[in-house]
């Protein structure tokens, strides 16, 4: 951070951004912006270097092939790794959340290397895809409300022993591998499986991402009436299967 402002980067939007993902670009610049701060955007191509003075960095999800290439770039561009070694935000989403962790199974059924920010390893899932809508509590420390959001994968990632989970599942598949967790986290680092776009449902995940940056605990209160309608249809949606 510096002065007022907060450096938000979406990380290849041309590889990394279904089921509305950059939704969550959008939340966290406006929510941010609603707090007085001056935002500069920057949405970064993959054939494109990624800054390192980014302040938050977003990345969503994906299909199996973009997700390869997003993987090798990031790697070989170093970038990110570097940021979050200068106290960088992190937060991913599914393909996003495999990608950071050390390895996934990739299209042409490999086992690939992930930039290794997540103490995670994502493998394939042996049944179904997971999809559907799911409601899941937050690890209490991060102090937020239940997690709405809606899930798409084949993969399914075991936690290592340093990446805390971001979730308990209470409906849905999260992580899929029966542990009952949704997501990680590692310091500043987050990965869930929740599409939606996760923010536009959670927009107190933004607020979390906004407080790290500026290093406080509060943030002054904004109008969050249509967030909370959409919030409670959601997760009557995923408590009341049709
Ligand atoms: N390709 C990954 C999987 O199926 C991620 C999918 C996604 O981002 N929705 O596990």
């Amino acid at each position: 951070m510096s002065d007022n402002s907060l450096r938000l980067v979406w990380i290849y939007p041309d590889l990394l951004s279904t089921y509305g993902d950059q939704g969550n670009a959008l939340v966290v610049e406006r929510r941010a912006r609603q707090r007085g701060l001056d935002v500069q955007r920057l949405d970064v191509r993959s054939d494109q270097q990624i800054p390192t003075s980014g302040d938050i960095y977003l990345i969503g999800g994906g299909e199996d092939r973009p997700q390869r290439l997003a993987s090798e770039r990031l790697i070989r561009d170093g970038r990110l790794n570097r940021a979050v070694s200068n106290g960088a935000i992190v937060f991913s989403v599914c393909a996003g959340y495999q990608i950071l962790g050390h390895e996934f199974i990739n299209d042409l059924g490999e086992r690939q290397q992930g930039v290794g920010l997540l103490d995670v390893v994502s493998t394939r899932g042996e049944a179904e895809r997971c999809v559907g809508d799911v409601l899941a509590d937050i690890d209490p420390q991060l102090g937020l409300p239940p997690l709405t959001g809606f899930e798409n994968h084949q993969g399914v990632t075991h936690l290592g022993k340093t990446a805390r989970p971001f979730a308990k599942v209470r409906f849905g598949k999260g992580n899929g591998v029966g542990d009952g967790y949704e997501g990680a986290y590692n310091d500043t680092v987050f990965g869930t499986y929740m599409h939606g776009p996760v923010m536009a449902r959670n927009p107190h995940i933004a607020d979390l991402l906004i407080k790290l940056a500026l290093d406080v605990n509060a943030l002054p209160p904004v109008e969050d009436r249509w967030y909370e309608a959409l919030r409670q249809e959601r997760i009557a949606a995923a408590t009341q299967p049709a």
